[in-house]
């Protein structure tokens, strides 16, 4: 066997049960085989096997009172991944789903993507199995204040720096800052992603969708193709999803869906700038469900218990959650003509359908590089808070738009460097890769 190969074998014995986190190391070390090949010193200093193990790992309880009185038990967690190149950085998830393996898959993923963003960060993640819906503001403001309680002893401006992720948007991100400087009565960007009178960075809400479809752009002009006219699927309806959808709009593409974990909606005239209102307002402000959406305007029809994948079109943006895409899905977008996708998601594709992509070489990126704004983003966010400055909206725009065109050129030449040009997956693992071990080679056996 390759060594990447004998990695990954321990890899799968070490971490029975954590399925996601083996999904992603997998896909990394087939990447991966042919570095080993050109750097023998690699292996001799055992950084793939160093690679995949999480420099720390802190779960906690977390105890907090309902709006009944009662008192209710979660379970937090966070995963200080890996620290060659910066703070550990990265998004906090609050979702019931939420475990020791989805984490560990969601921080070892985040080491690449970082280390892409051309940014000093390194690889981290957390969150909790708390389940936001159907919360009251208090029991949100309760639990994370609880929740802040133990992490705040974890974290810190040059340690660790959290942000948001599935269900944790602006306000939950204001309650665990305002906690975090009560107990360290320390005012500094220890999050990111905080509102804009307290450090925030403008650009920051926009900046995951956006960047994914800036990414979306620079694979369409090797085609010398363009949005202009295009139809594009888009799946979920919170923060990434919406901000597709903005950009998607104005680069001259028509957006037809948006789903929640409940169904999705189908709109062929489009979701212009006034419908996205409506929905920002739905999902943001009421916290309802999509199915709304087909309510207000007659034109649209709400599928429930479905995904958008069965609807024609030229782009897809997954941007809900992790293997939302299966091979069969894969197959009806190749089908029905698809030819882009661009993952706003963290590996929303499953192995097989990643494969019938890269098979049809169509334009694919993985999510460690397409949605890698949202993180570069939360850096420039960082960067203001130590010069104690806000930057404009168009400077922030213009740096993640020079970052994602800069993470393509380099997916695109590790790709191409490694004999597979077009193959962001494989450009993507490798240009992540690289810099993150040569800094361990650097920094001696830690
Ligand atoms: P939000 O919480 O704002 O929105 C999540 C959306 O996905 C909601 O519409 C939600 O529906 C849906 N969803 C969540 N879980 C599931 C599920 N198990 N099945 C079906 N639908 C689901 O999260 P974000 O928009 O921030 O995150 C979306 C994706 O983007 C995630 O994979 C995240 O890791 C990734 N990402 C986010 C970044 C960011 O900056 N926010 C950065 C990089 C990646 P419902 O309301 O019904 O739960």
């Amino acid at each position: 066997m390759s060594y990447a190969k004998d990695v990954l074998a321990m890899v799968k014995a070490k971490n029975p049960g954590e399925g996601e986190f083996l999904q992603a190391v997998e896909e990394v070390m087939e990447s991966l085989e042919p570095v080993m090949e050109k750097h023998p010193e690699f292996k001799k200093a055992k950084i793939l096997e160093r690679i995949v193990e999480p420099e720390r790992v802190i779960m906690f309880r977390v105890p907090w009172i309902d709006d009944k009185g009662e008192p209710q038990i979660n379970r937090g967690f966070r995963i200080q991944f890996n620290s060659a190149i910066g703070p550990y950085k990265g998004g906090l998830r609050l979702h019931p789903s939420v475990n020791l393996g989805i984490l560990k898959f969601l921080a070892f993923e985040q080491v690449f993507k970082n280390s892409l963003t051309t940014l000093p960060m390194g690889g981290g993640k957390g969150g909790c199995d708390f389940d936001p819906k159907g919360k009251s503001d208090n029991e949100v403001m309760r639990f994370c204040q609880s929740f802040m309680t133990e992490l705040s002893r974890h974290i810190g401006q040059f340690t660790d720096v959290p942000a948001g992720d599935i269900g944790v948007g602006g306000r939950e991100i204001g309650f665990m800052y305002g906690q975090y400087k009560r107990i360290r009565n320390e005012v500094v960007g220890v999050l990111t992603g905080k509102g804009l009178n307290w450090g925030g960075s403008l650009i920051r809400p926009e900046a995951t969708g956006y960047g994914a479809v800036y990414f979306a752009e620079e694979m369409l002009k090797t085609r010398a193709d363009s949005f202009k006219g295009k139809i594009c699927v888009v799946s979920g309806s919170g923060n990434v999803a919406q901000y597709t959808v903005e950009k998607l709009n104005q680069l001259g593409a028509k957006a037809v869906t948006l789903s929640d974990s409940s169904g999705f909606i189908h709109d062929p005239d489009g979701i212009d700038a006034d419908k996205l209102d409506f929905v920002m307002e739905l999902k943001n402000v009421k916290r309802g469900r999509i199915s709304d959406y087909s309510m207000k305007y007659k034109n649209a029809k709400y599928y429930d218990g479905q995904k958008p994948w069965s609807i024609k079109c030229d782009a897809a943006f997954p941007s809900a959650t992790q293997n939302e895409i299966d091979a069969d899905d894969a197959g009806t977008l190749l089908k029905n003509g698809c030819y882009v996708i661009a993952e706003g998601a963290n590996m929303p594709t499953v192995p097989a359908g990643v494969k019938k992509f890269l098979e049809a070489k169509i334009l694919y990126a993985p999510g460690k590089a397409a949605n890698a704004g949202g993180v570069a983003t939360s850096g420039l966010e960082m960067t203001q808070n130590s010069e104690r400055l806000s930057w404009t909206r168009e400077e922030v725009d213009t740096r993640l738009h020079m970052i994602m065109q800069s993470i393509h050129e380099s997916c695109a030449k590790a790709a191409k460097d490694y004999g597979q040009p077009g193959n962001y997956v494989v450009g993507a693992n490798i240009a992540g890769f690289m810099k993150v071990a040569g800094a361990m080679m650097d920094q001696g056996l830690i």
